[in-house]
């Protein structure tokens, strides 16, 4: 069966997407595509989906019968209304990270899924898909014994001046709050923020870099240097300490040069390059479950409990220093 996908917000991702679905992946087709900004849907359909029928607005298309599936990669602050159009249509969605950028948004999607009875959403945590993150979360439960720290830094070379310090949370850090979740099988109980002195790249809405520490029920303590203007590259660390040793999230693969008297191998500087081939495996993962009417992966529960941690995570840097409490509800049965 070849599913027919509809995707909301043709920008940097959208788009990207449209292209994997129609040229990389199998079993999905586009059909349909929306943006506010039309002109960047013709863009999308000119390059990567030429059948593709232009809607005048994201209900429409998920309504339409052209579209059996829904890829909302909008702005995270307008994904909640299209999520929950979909499921009220009964289509599987996946929503791009953050499902919400509201604790109280992505409660009222796991909310309305509940309702329906199954499983509609995938929330795009392409992390939880890295061959590198797999590898490591089998280190962590096979050889390195019980985690008891972890060391982590999101690093961008650059953000636009748009770009302000609660972003630091819910666009950046997002992805190491699931991640960690996952890969300890663990959740929240406190956020701290602490800032160093600014750096001189940074820009005026923005405290850049900083660094959360969070803290796990089973009382593993996270530490995440999120620096987001560092200049020199795109990377992401990671290493756990266990009991009996420690695991290293692996660098992407580069050639390393003995050249001019020195040692040297290539980091990345685009976010695009250092998953691109997780976003093809969490899509390709998509398709097969839309198949078959239904989602797999992280789920709106994942995006929830993300959600909450991030509120916490923005409240902690209001509050620099302090252990902002997190407080995780019971797991309901949807989500076992
Ligand atoms: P982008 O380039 O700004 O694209 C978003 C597009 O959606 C823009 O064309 C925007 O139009 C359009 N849009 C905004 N609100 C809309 C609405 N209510 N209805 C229809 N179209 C709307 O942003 P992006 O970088 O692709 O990011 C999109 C989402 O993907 C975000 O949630 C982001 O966090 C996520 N993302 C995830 C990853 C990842 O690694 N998983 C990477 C990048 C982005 P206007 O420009 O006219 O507003």
């Amino acid at each position: 069966m070849t599913v027919k996908i509809g995707v909301i917000g043709t920008g940097a991702i959208g788009s990207d997407h449209a292209r994997r679905i129609n040229q990389v992946l199998s079993g999905g087709k586009i059909t349909a595509l929306h943006d506010f900004y039309p002109a960047s849907a013709e863009s999308t359909k000119t390059r990567f989906a030429a059948d593709a029928e232009i809607f005048a607005s994201g209900e429409e298309l998920i309504n339409s019968p052209s579209v059996d599936a829904v890829l909302v990669t909008t702005t995270g602050a307008t994904h909640e209304a299209y999520v929950l159009a979909a499921i009220a249509a009964g289509k599987p969605c996946f929503c791009e990270k953050p499902l919400a950028t509201t604790a109280a948004a992505a409660k009222r999607i796991v909310a309305a899924e509940i309702a329906g009875g199954q499983r509609l959403v995938q929330v795009g945590f392409m992390r939880r898909y890295d061959e590198g993150y797999v590898a490591l979360k089998q280190a962590v439960q096979t050889q390195t014994g019980a985690p008891i720290m972890v060391h982590a830094a999101h690093r961008n070379p650059t953000v636009p001046t748009s770009y302000n310090t609660p972003m630091a949370i819910h666009d950046t850090l997002i992805h190491e709050i699931d991640v960690f979740r996952w890969l300890l099988d663990d959740d929240y109980v406190s956020a701290m923020v602490t800032f160093p002195r600014r750096a001189a790249r940074s820009h005026a809405q923005l405290r850049d870099p900083q660094i959360v520490t969070l803290k796990t029920a089973k009382g593993v303590v996270i530490n995440t240097e999120i620096f987001v203007n560092c200049h020199y590259g795109y990377d992401i660390q990671c290493e756990v300490v266990g009991e009996d040793g420690i695991a290293k999230l692996p660098d992407p693969m580069a050639v390393s040069m003995r050249l001019a008297a020195k040692l040297q191998s290539p980091i990345l500087t685009d976010w695009k390059d250092r998953f691109v081939a997780s976003y093809d495996v969490e899509l390709q993962d998509f398709l097969r479950a839309a198949a078959r009417g239904t989602a797999s992966g992280p789920t709106a529960w994942d995006g929830y409990m993300a959600a909450i941690a991030s509120d916490a995570c923005v409240t902690a840097q209001e509050n620099e220093g302090q252990a902002i409490a997190i407080n995780c509800p019971p797991r309901p049965a949807l989500y076992a």
